[in-house]
Parts: C-alpha cells; structure tokens; sequence
C-alpha cells in the first residue's frame, strides 16, 4: 500500500493551527464519542481505540468543527468521509 503524506502527517500532528487558534490534538480513552473539542481549552481529543483510519476520519472530524462549530453532526461527518476519500484516492 502506498504511503499517504498528508495522512502520515495528520497521524504525528500534535498541534494544528485553526483561524488563527492552535488546538491541542491529543490521544486518550474517550467515553461517549470517537473525538470531541472543548473550544475554550482549544483542545481536540480522539480515541485512540479506533482503527488508525478511523482516527484520522475523526480528527479530520474534528477539524470541521473548528472550523465552523455551527454545522450538524451529519453534515460534519459527510464532509469528513469525502474530505478523507479525496486525500486517499489522491495520494496526497
Ligand atoms: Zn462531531
């Protein structure tokens, strides 16, 4: 399989830079979903039980919140899945 970049990036990235906030992306045990952003500490979690793919749908996910914390669920997830298929396909 080859080697994606972007994702191999997305994978190290501890800290990402959202509208001029840097988030903390951090790895943990989570309860009730696969990743979750508590905005006032600018910090994103993911669950690190997931497949790795699955995280990286997640933290892209979350990303989209950051981005604009207004969409549904739904929509932020349909947005993710083509997100994610785009940069596989692609090899980005
Ligand atoms: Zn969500």
């Amino acid at each position: 399989m080859k080697t994606n970049n972007l994702l191999n990036k997305l994978n190290k990235l501890r800290k990402i830079k959202i509208g001029g906030l840097v988030y903390n992306i951090e790895y943990t045990e989570l309860e009730e979903s696969l990743g979750r952003t508590e905005y006032p500490k600018q910090l994103i979690q993911i669950d690190n039980r997931q497949t790795k793919e699955q995280q990286e749908v997640t933290l892209i996910h979350e990303i989209i919140h950051c981005l604009n914390n207004q969409r549904s669920e739904l929509e932020t997830e349909a947005l993710a899945q083509s997100l994610y298929q785009i940069i596989k396909d692609n090899n980005f």
